[in-house]
């Protein structure tokens, strides 16, 4: 078996939630070193939440709130005290972790960047630097030998801050050129997910929850025989189960369905993950780093279509009715008009539907972007728009699971198409009768 293994190549990817503490990069450490031999590209997240707290640091700064220090002080320290678990008190990884981090105490110091993305990109990227760094070093204690590899000399992006596009050329040929000789060394390789670099050599982010694409876009480039992404659930179920009991897992899954799942809200895949593995028939395995042993979920091209009710939630929906001020027609010239300004502001449309002089856009409601489009479309479109919704999907949707996920719902809109119900809904609030004693 490890003979035949050790000519492909196999990409891992561990998120923040498997790296979130000493103990559970130790976790890692026990499952990689079954590995031991093989040909390996692991990518990591950063530790635990450290995105979220970073994205509080560039908040903070931008805002100059007076916050920026003490938040980063915080992340800091999270960093030193797992490493000095791992790692003990005196190793050179401190040297390493100060020079990371350096990067944001640099940005502190000089104003807030105009360039709010620009900005966020130059600090975020410093959570998934760090962990790699931790990872690695703790990686090569246990004999493990891994060669460290910058993502940003290897992914190439366009310069969308925080939605760094692939240029697919360019990156290609750096992974080929640069990771097969380490692998060819017998080390495994480990890299930084979510992050790249523009042509200038600007740090991009690939968008949140971007690393499962990262390991994707290395699969892609180096061919990989199979993907896994090591998660704290079993596979991938029948259903978020924050949001919902009684889920099952999948055994198998198409990438199509994968792709349908992921794009409507399933968080267990980013949904950009699914295409370069389709494009070059790439297994994705789904497994649980809590349950190493246990089956997972395997996504491959060749699935029969036969699935049990799926249900994805996506959350911070805003609905925005577009009508015409002058009651013409919606949908002859004012489509494309209307389509090149949520181009232009990178509104993600997840449901939509017009009539004669009405538009509706169910869409990601993120930052001020909604009130940005509604503004510049002002002149001849009034909008009226309702926020803090969601957008439920029900794939291969079964009666009693379409009754069930309206009860306590208002749906403000809904489609229908084969097998699969979407409806934007908020929370309706339960009216209780009040007692006979309140009533007097
Ligand atoms: P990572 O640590 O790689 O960032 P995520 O937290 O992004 O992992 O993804 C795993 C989480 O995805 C699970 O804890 C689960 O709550 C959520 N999730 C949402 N939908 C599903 C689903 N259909 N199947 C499994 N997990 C799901
Ligand atoms: N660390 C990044 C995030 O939290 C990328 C990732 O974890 O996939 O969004
Ligand atoms: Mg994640």
């Amino acid at each position: 078996m490890l003979s035949s293994m050790k000519n492909v190549t196999q990409v891992f990817k561990f998120g923040g939630a498997s790296i979130k503490n000493a103990d559970a990069i130790r976790n890692v450490g026990n499952i990689l070193r079954k590995y031991k031999g093989h040909r390996l590209l692991v990518v990591v997240s950063a530790l635990g939440k450290t995105t979220n707290a970073l994205e509080k640091v560039v908040a903070a700064h931008a805002s100059q709130s007076g916050e920026s220090q003490a938040l980063l002080h915080a992340i800091k320290q999270e960093h030193y005290d797992i490493a000095r678990a791992l790692l003990g008190d005196e190793h050179e990884i401190f040297a390493l972790l100060n020079d990371t981090f350096v990067e944001i105490d640099w940005a502190l110091e000089d104003p807030p960047h105009e360039n709010y993305d620009y900005m966020y990109d130059q600090m975020v990227s410093v959570g998934e630097l760090a962990s790699s760094q931790i990872v690695h070093a703790f990686l090569n204690t246990l004999d493990l030998s891994t060669a460290w590899v910058d993502a940003r000399d290897i992914i190439c992006t366009d310069d969308i801050f925080r939605e760094g596009w692939v240029q697919w050329d360019a990156t290609i040929d750096r992974a080929k050129q640069w990771i097969p000789p380490l692998l060819d060394e017998g080390q495994f390789v480990i890299t930084q997910g979510f992050i790249g670099s523009t042509t200038e050599n600007f740090t991009t982010t690939l968008g949140r929850e971007g690393s499962d694409y990262t390991a994707a876009i290395f699969s892609f480039c180096l061919d990989a025989q199979s993907m896994t992404i090591w998660k704290d659930v079993p596979g991938v179920l029948t259903g978020d189960p924050r949001l919902f009991k009684n889920v099952v897992k999948l055994d198998r899954l198409s990438y199509k369905e994968a792709i349908e799942m992921t794009y409507y809200g399933a968080k267990v895949i980013h949904p950009k993950t699914i295409k370069p593995l389709q494009n070059k028939s790439i297994p994705l395995f789904v497994k649980s780093f809590i349950d190493p042993e246990g089956t997972g979920t395997l996504i491959t091209g060749d699935v029969e279509d036969t699935y049990p009710a799926i249900v994805a939630v996506e959350r911070q929906q805003a609905l925005l009715q577009i009508a015409t001020r002058d009651f013409s027609f919606v949908a002859e010239h004012h489509m494309s008009y209307l389509f090149q300004m949520i181009a232009d502001l990178r509104l993600q449309v997840n449901l939509m539907q017009n009539s004669a002089i009405n538009f509706t856009i169910c869409v990601n409601d993120i930052d001020d972007k909604i009130l940005q489009f509604a503004a510049r479309i002002d002149k001849d479109f009034i909008v009226i728009i309702d926020r803090g919704l969601e957008l439920i999907t029900i794939r291969h949707v079964t009666p009693e699971m379409n009754e069930r996920l309206r009860r306590g719902k208002l749906v403000l809109l809904e489609e229908r198409h084969r097998g699969t119900v979407q409806m934007v809904v908020k929370d309706v609030p339960i009216m209780e009768r009040r007692t006979n004693a309140e009533m007097d």
